[in-house]
């Protein structure tokens, strides 16, 4: 295992990330199973990392039921509240240590880890700080006849639904984890965290932070370890009443139906084909510049990458040659480097992959007008891509390749587009740049998306609801909605 690249101040944390949170243990795998964290800008082995199986998270859900009918069951809303908004504090405290762990372990950015991942943490911590005190039932008047017993008096009361498993992906993994913790704490849950395999090491530090605000031992626990282990253990174990997952729609959909033998509660996070639309009439230079971001930001690994670019014909010879100029551009390195820009993908696994889609895309006879190769001599690297005369109907066009991968399609009209666009099983984002108003708000009322960006993409806040159409998931995210998740809803009937 080589350790020289990982600077000195980080190193006690990646080791601390080799152990589990159990309680307020930090544990080893109980068959003292572990597995290789790689740096993907260099492909060495960075840390050793405890692989818990069923038997770790029959133990974290043990934990996690004590918690919740123990201790934190006693808690206050408002101390609850305070509770999160002190987590908040420490994160924002820590977020240069906690931006560099994501950066070495993702790859990514420092940059984007800290002025991006880490502040939006940050904010969902907050809002969710706001809620314990403003979750409420009803007063229901009911029309039952007197006579059996009436008068009533009916309301509901708000619960939490129990212990829930959040099974989180590797890219962005602390604000993937903080999406699902704040709304599970702030409605009174308790949680058992499966980070992805690859990267564990910022929620090993989210941990150790929890316990450092003062919320009790119990209330969160982590289980590190393969999602066919662990993640499946979790799925199934009798004693979690919830999933909330993350990931890909192949494995949202299998813990979909593995968790039909518990008849768990789930909701789902999951992938995107997201469609950006420039039209003719629109500020061609800002749209070609946030296009850029929106697919090349976090390395492409980003759900909502804009990966699938509508340009007006009138325009589309000017937005092909913009985003080829940026994607040349574009400064790759290692994402501890502040002068990165786009770092490594996570794998050597998920490199080929992404050249594989390139390939196929060459094969079915598309035009890559920038990149479209590995880049350096270790890591992960591809370059940022552009790729035109992609056919609509192929798989580069179709499947969500996360990674730096942009098609750039070209459209006559408005009704032509809108179909192109709509043409995909996902619906997670969606943009439109254009000064035409009416037109904005006919795209938006007609695009099969979660989110609908206007002469703007990727805009996200901690009170805007996030989640996607169609194969893009069930439910959504940081928002006052995604409370429901996490409660059970219980009617109360008096007779007076
Ligand atoms: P993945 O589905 O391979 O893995 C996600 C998590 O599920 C990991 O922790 C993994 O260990 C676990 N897992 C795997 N098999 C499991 C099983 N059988 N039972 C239980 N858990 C299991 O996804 P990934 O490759 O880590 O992440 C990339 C995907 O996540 C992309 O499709 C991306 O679009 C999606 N994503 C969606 C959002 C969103 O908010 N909609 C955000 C980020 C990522």
């Amino acid at each position: 295992m080589t350790t020289t690249l990982i600077p000195d101040g980080l190193r006690t944390r990646v080791r601390k990330a080799e152990r589990m949170l159990i309680g307020d243990d930090w544990v080893e795998a109980a068959g003292g199973e572990t597995l290789d964290v790689e740096d993907p800008s260099t492909g060495e082995v960075i840390a050793k990392v405890a692989a818990g199986g069923a038997e770790d998270v029959d133990r974290a859900v043990r934990a996690a039921r004590a918690a919740l009918t123990g201790p934190w069951w006693h808690i206050t809303p408002q101390e609850r509240g305070r509770l999160l908004w002190r987590l908040a504090e420490l994160v924002e405290q820590h977020a240069q240590e906690l931006a560099e762990l994501e950066s070495l372990d993702v790859g990514m950015p420092i940059n984007e880890a800290r002025f991006v991942d880490v502040p939006f943490s940050v904010d969902i911590l907050r809002y969710y700080a706001g809620w314990p005190t403003k979750i409420t039932g009803d007063t229901i008047p009911v029309s039952f006849p007197r006579n059996v017993g009436g008068p009533y008096h009916a309301y509901t009361v708000r619960e939490p639904v129990g212990v829930v498993g959040a099974i989180v992906p590797w890219n962005l993994p602390l604000m993937m984890a903080v999406k699902k913790l704040a709304p599970a704490l702030a409605t009174g849950n308790t949680v058992v965290v499966k980070p992805a395999e690859q990267t564990p090491l910022s929620i090993a530090r989210l941990g150790e932070l929890v316990l450092e605000a003062g919320i009790p031992e119990g209330v969160f626990n982590y289980v590190s370890g393969y999602g066919d282990a662990a993640g499946a253990a979790l799925v199934e174990h009798p004693g979690v009443n919830k999933i909330t997952f993350t990931g890909s729609v192949a494995t949202g959909k299998a813990i979909a139906r593995a968790a039909t033998g518990t008849l768990k509660r789930v909701s789902l996070e999951l992938g995107g084909k997201s469609p950006n639309v420039i039209f003719a009439d629109a500020d061609v230079e800002a749209a070609i510049a946030s296009a850029g971001t929106a697919i090349f930001a976090c390395q492409g690994e980003s759900c909502v990458a804009g990966s699938r670019l509508y340009a007006h014909r009138s325009v589309y010879d000017d937005v092909v040659a913009g985003l080829a100029d940026r994607a040349r551009g574009i400064r790759l390195g290692r994402g501890l480097d502040p002068s990165t820009e786009m770092g490594p993908m996570i794998s050597a696994e998920h490199r080929k992959k992404v050249l594989g889609y390139v390939e196929l895309g060459r094969h079915e006879g598309a035009e890559v007008v920038a990149g479209g190769e590995s880049w350096g001599e270790r890591g992960h690297f591809v370059q940022p891509t552009v790729m035109t005369n992609v056919r609509p109907d192929s798989r580069v066009a179709r499947e969500e390749i996360f990674g730096p991968v942009l098609s750039v399609f070209p459209f006559d009209t408005e009704e032509e587009v809108l179909r192109l666009a709509n043409d995909s099983t996902f619906g997670l984002g969606a943009g439109v740049w254009t000064s035409d108003v009416r037109r904005a708000h006919r795209f938006a009322a007609a695009v099969e998306s979660g989110q609908v960006w206007v002469n703007c993409y990727q805009a996200v806040d901690a009170a805007l609801p996030f989640g996607g159409y169609k194969h893009s998931g069930w439910g959504r995210e940081t928002c006052k909605e995604n409370l429901d998740e996490y409660l059970e809803l219980k009617t109360v009937v008096v007779a007076l």
